[in-house]
């Protein structure tokens, strides 16, 4: 089965109301920036996958697919899911760092061929996977304990909060409201985001906002709320001080969203850098080497949860992952209504994916991905292709 094209566009999703994420000092967004990109084969398959491309790099990811990809897969047998890898990685490292959201094409073109999901192809046998509400703003202790009530009583099981304030008593305010609001079974992460360097100063840029001393001591408050994981605590590139933090905490360190390609990875799983590794199937690598990945973490006793924040067609492809993986318990589903919702996040898809009312996502059954878009939508929201 020939790769005969490769395809691309940028969609942009309105929200409601403009959203303030933790990690945007710039200001608000009015909409979500994503891509969506098409694997043709000569078999007449079509693999789609799609995935968040925030602060306008959509269209890089474009220009990349037109005069780098395409021209590089093209002829290549979708089957031979390794050697696009290698190809895949060869663009990373000269062109555009994130082209894997390509790999996942592939895969769902290769999932179709076979007529089965891919987390079966891969092993996986849960047809579900508890899914926690990723919020996105900071908003005040008393706002989001009354979010988080909400969400719980739809069925979610789990929260992630961000936290980004000037100081440790604010941001352990707002997990303290929750906690006391949702009650000791709900499972609360936190995510400090300061992994990326424009995320880890102040919004005027004149001062860092955490270094180690403050990821321990937030740690340390946070365990006595019973908090599942603290997220992103410290630069992505400081093995060490990650390895140090990862030792002292006394809850699960988590991270590696932005760390790009599997030669990080596993020196970051080596180095003990973090109990939980968050890579992303459409931003961090191939998605087969992330299989691969979760493997080697599993032999070290260590969690993968995939990053996903992304669109609904963003999150199919860590779904199938999520679902393939020995040592995943969570999946990442980004849900901050009144801006954050399916409606928004899930328009391409022609059936959302959905949490029951035990905030379990069912695994598409259908082949790949399991998804289907709906193009009329798609083509609505498109603002640039090729
Ligand atoms: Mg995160």
């Amino acid at each position: 089965m020939r790769i005969t094209d490769v395809r691309g566009r940028v969609i942009e999703m309105p929200y409601p109301r403009p959203f303030v994420p933790s990690w945007a000092p710039e200001g608000a967004h009015r909409a979500m920036s994503a891509v969506i990109v098409e694997v043709e084969t000569d078999e007449g398959v079509v693999g789609v996958a799609g995935g968040d491309m925030g602060h306008g790099t959509g269209p890089m990811l474009l220009a990349a697919v037109k005069d780098w990809i395409r021209p590089q897969l093209v002829g290549l047998d979708a089957f031979a899911t390794t050697h696009v890898a290698n190809r895949l990685r060869y663009v990373a490292e000269y062109v555009f760092p994130r082209p894997w959201v390509v790999g996942v094409a592939v895969w769902d073109a290769v999932g179709k061929a076979c007529g089965r999901p891919l987390y079966k192809l891969w092993g996986g046998h849960a047809g579900s996977v508890r899914a926690y509400a990723s919020f996105g703003e900071v908003r005040s202790p008393a706002q989001r304990a009354e979010d988080s009530l909400r969400v719980v009583e739809e069925g979610f099981q789990g929260i992630k909060l961000r936290v980004h304030s000037a100081t440790i008593d604010e941001d352990v305010a707002q997990v303290a409201a929750v906690r006391e609001a949702v009650g000791p079974g709900v499972a609360i992460m936190v995510d400090a985001n300061q992994a990326a360097a424009r995320w880890r100063y102040a919004p005027d840029g004149s001062r860092l906002i955490w270094d180690y001393d403050r990821a321990l001591a937030t740690a340390r408050e946070l365990a006595g709320l019973g908090v599942a994981w603290l997220e992103e605590p410290l630069p992505r590139h400081d093995y060490r001080a990650l390895c140090e933090l990862t030792t002292a905490s006394p809850i699960p360190i988590a991270g590696c969203e932005h760390n790009r390609g599997i030669g990080q990875l596993v020196r970051m799983l080596e180095d003990g850098c973090f109990d939980i590794f968050q890579p992303d199937a459409n931003e961090s690598e191939e998605i087969g080497a992330l299989r691969d990945f979760g493997a080697m973490a599993a032999a070290r006793q260590r969690r993968v949860i995939p990053h996903a924040w992304a669109t609904g067609l963003g999150v199919a492809g860590n779904l199938q992952l999520c679902a393939s993986l020995p040592n995943c318990d969570w999946l990442e589903y980004p849900y901050d209504p009144p801006v954050i919702v399916p409606e928004v996040f899930h328009s391409m898809l022609t059936k959302p994916l959905l949490p029951d009312s035990s905030g379990m996502v069912g695994v598409p059954e259908g082949p790949g991905l399991g998804v289907e878009l709906d193009y009329a939508t798609i083509e609505s929201l498109t603002v640039q292709q090729v």
